[in-house]
């Protein structure tokens, strides 16, 4: 193996994103897979990891236990559950960890901010590249344009998406929020029908539509007098998420221990929404 390789462990390889991240690996030119790692009893553990992605044959089995090695970075894209598992298993062996899993619980929080003191950890609820610069720009342009622009935003999603609008908009809203001085909270407006008023100065609008099966749409939108200004990024396909989780790998691997976001991975520095 070439000496500057990174060897790749995803967690959750049987799911979505984990067959997304393996197919990644494959195609990439710097990164290896060493191994691939699924939720005990599930299907998917003694099936080989590039079959699971639609590959040929990798002679990499597909196991239940964790068992990072020097060299390796873990990319867990898997469960909320599995994840005190998964971070114990890193810190025992020194090895840095990305983490994509949504919906970890306040403990989980805890041992995230304590696990980093020990090793770098990155961890983003989105981990496209484009989401992490249009929220951002949504920040940049909001602080500049300032009072007498008006801000709206629309998403779209498949049909099967359950939360509206979704978390990636209220983060964007929040993004504007926050640069212009304003609590999120007490600006966001996701329903007109019930409101009773036209629009404050203040608001944010922000609406969800759902259909057919858009990855997802996100539009940001500044109006003013006369003039108007988008920001959209559209996603294609979720081999984003994967592409930019392996962005993130191939960071951390240089890392000294700490918790770290997208915004750092593209030395963006301050994250402009840090929830
Ligand atoms: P999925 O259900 O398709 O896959 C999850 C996989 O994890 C399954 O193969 C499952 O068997 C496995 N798993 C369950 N328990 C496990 C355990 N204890 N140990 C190891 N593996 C285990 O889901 P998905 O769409 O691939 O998403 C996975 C996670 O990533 C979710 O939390 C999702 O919200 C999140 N996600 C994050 C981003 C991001 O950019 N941060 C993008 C997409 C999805």
């Amino acid at each position: 193996m070439n000496q500057r390789m990174i060897s790749i462990i995803i967690v959750g390889a049987r799911g979505r994103m984990g067959t997304a991240l393996i197919r990644e690996v494959m195609d990439s030119e710097d990164l290896t897979l060493g191994a691939c790692v699924d939720r005990s009893g599930g299907p998917g553990i003694g099936q080989d990891a590039g079959r699971l992605a639609g590959r040929p044959d990798l002679g990499i089995t597909v196991t239940d236990e964790l068992k990072p090695r020097r060299g390796s970075v873990v990319v867990d894209f898997s469960l909320p559950k599995a994840f005190e598992n998964n971070v114990s298993a890193c810190i025992e062996h020194g090895i840095p960890l990305v983490v994509g899993t949504t919906g970890l619980s306040e403990d989980d929080d805890r041992l995230l901010i304590e696990a980093a003191t020990r090793i770098p950890i990155v961890y983003a609820a989105n981990f496209s590249v484009g989401v992490t610069l249009l929220l951002q720009l949504a920040g940049v342009a909001a602080a500049a344009l300032g009072p007498g622009w008006e801000a709206e935003l629309f998403e779209l999603h498949h049909r099967f998406k359950k939360d509206s609008p979704s978390g990636t908009a209220l983060r964007i809203g929040q993004a504007v929020a926050e640069a212009t001085g304003r609590k999120f909270s007490d600006v966001a407006v996701t329903d007109r029908s019930t409101l009773g008023r036209s629009r404050s100065p203040e608001d944010i609008g922000v609406f969800g539509m759902r259909g057919g099966d858009s990855v997802g749409e996100h539009t940001l939108m500044f109006l003013g007098e006369g003039e108007r200004i988008e920001l959209t990024h559209r996603a294609g396909d979720r081999a984003i998420f994967a592409r930019g989780a392996l962005r993130a790998a191939r960071w951390a691997a240089a890392q000294p221990p700490g918790l770290y976001d997208m915004f750092d991975v593209l030395g963006l520095g301050q994250t402009p929404n840090p929830e």
